[in-house]
C-alpha cells in the first residue's frame, strides 16, 4: 500500500464485493437467454411518467442493462424492440403509428405498464382509446404500475427469444388431411373443458395449460387408481400454489365426473 502520514483507522477500505449464489445463476440465466444485442425505442402515448421513470431505472447503472447489450436508441429507425408505455390518447395516435411504421422488421412491439397493456387508470378518459393493442400488434406484455427494473428486464428476456424466433423465420404448411394430435384423446370433452377453464382462471392462459396438462396426465393412471394418482400428484408437489390448483381440479373431477361430492 502507498505511504501515507494519515492513521490506519482512517484509510479507505473497499469492502470485497460477494455476489450471492442465486443472483449468480439468475445472471447466468439472462445471459444464456440474451444472445445479441437490441436496440429499444420507447413511445410514450400517454402515461403519468413513473414507467418512464423504471425505464431508466433499468437501463442506467445499477441495473444496467447495457451489460446484457440492450441500449436506449433515440430513433425508431434503429429500433428492434418498440415499448410503448402509457394508455393510447387521440394526441398520441399517429406518432405511435408513425414510429411503429418507421422502426425496420423484424421488429418486436413491448407493451408496458399497466396503462400500456390496458389503459390502466386512464382507461375510461374520453380521450383515451385503451391499451397499446388498440393501435397495433403487440408482441409481450409487461404488466405493473410501473413494472420493476426486475420486470423489464424479464420482460426484454422474453422479447429476444421471440425476436430470435423472428429472425430464423420458418412457414410451416399443413399437409392435406394432416391434423395436430390431440392431446389427452381418452378424457370426455366436457371434462377437459371444465378442467382447463378452472385452471386457467386460478393461474393464467399459459401456467393454467401446464399445470391441466399434468394433472389430466395423471388420470391416466396405469392401475386404474385415478384418485390414488391424483393425490400422489397433490402430495408430491413442493409450490403450495400448485397445490392448491390440482386440489381445485380435484374437486371438480370429484364433483362432476366421479359424482362423489
Ligand atoms: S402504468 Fe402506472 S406508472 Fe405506468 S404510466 Fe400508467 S399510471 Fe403511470
Amino acid at each position: 500500500m502507498a505511504h501515507t502520514v494519515f492513521p490506519e483507522r482512517l484509510q479507505a477500505r473497499l469492502d470485497p464485493i460477494t455476489v450471492d449464489e442465486k443472483v449468480k445463476e439468475a445472471k447466468a440465466a439472462l445471459l444464456k437467454h440474451i444472445k445479441r444485442s437490441i436496440y429499444i425505442y420507447r413511445v410514450d402515448c400517454g402515461g403519468c411518467n413513473g414507467c418512464e421513470i423504471e425505464i431508466f431505472g433499468t437501463i442506467t447503472p445499477i441495473f444496467d442493462t447495457e451489460r446484457f447489450g440492450i441500449k436506449n436508441m433515440a430513433s425508431p429507425r434503429h429500433a428492434d424492440i418498440l415499448v410503448y408505455t402509457g394508455a393510447v390518447t387521440r394526441a398520441m395516435r399517429l406518432p405511435a403509428l408513425r414510429a411503429y411504421e418507421g422502426a425496420p422488421d423484424p421488429k418486436l412491439v413491448v407493451s408496458y405498464g399497466a396503462c400500456g397493456c390496458t389503459g390502466g387508470i386512464f382507461h375510461d378518459n374520453y380521450c383515451v382509446w385503451g391499451g397499446t393493442d388498440k393501435l397495433i400488434p403487440v408482441d409481450i406484455y409487461i404488466p405493473g404500475c410501473p413494472p420493476s427494473p426486475a420486470q423489464t428486464i424479464y420482460g426484454f428476456a422474453m422479447a429476444l427469444g421471440i425476436l430470435g424466433q423472428r429472425l430464423h423465420e420458418t412457414h410451416l404448411h399443413q399437409a392435406e388431411g394432416e391434423q395436430a394430435p390431440l392431446l389427452h384423446n381418452h378424457l370426455p370433452y366436457k371434462m377437459k373443458v371444465e378442467l382447463e377453464r378452472e385452471a386457467r382462471i386460478l393461474s393464467g392462459y399459459r401456467y393454467g395449460r401446464e399445470l391441466v396438462n399434468r394433472f389430466m396426465d395423471t388420470l391416466d393412471a396405469p392401475d386404474g387408481d385415478v384418485l390414488g394418482s391424483v393425490n400422489r400428484l397433490i402430495t408430491n408437489e413442493d409450490d403450495p400454489r400448485k397445490v392448491e390448483v390440482f386440489s381445485e381440479l380435484k374437486d371438480i373431477l370429484e364433483k362432476k365426473v366421479v359424482g362423489m361430492r
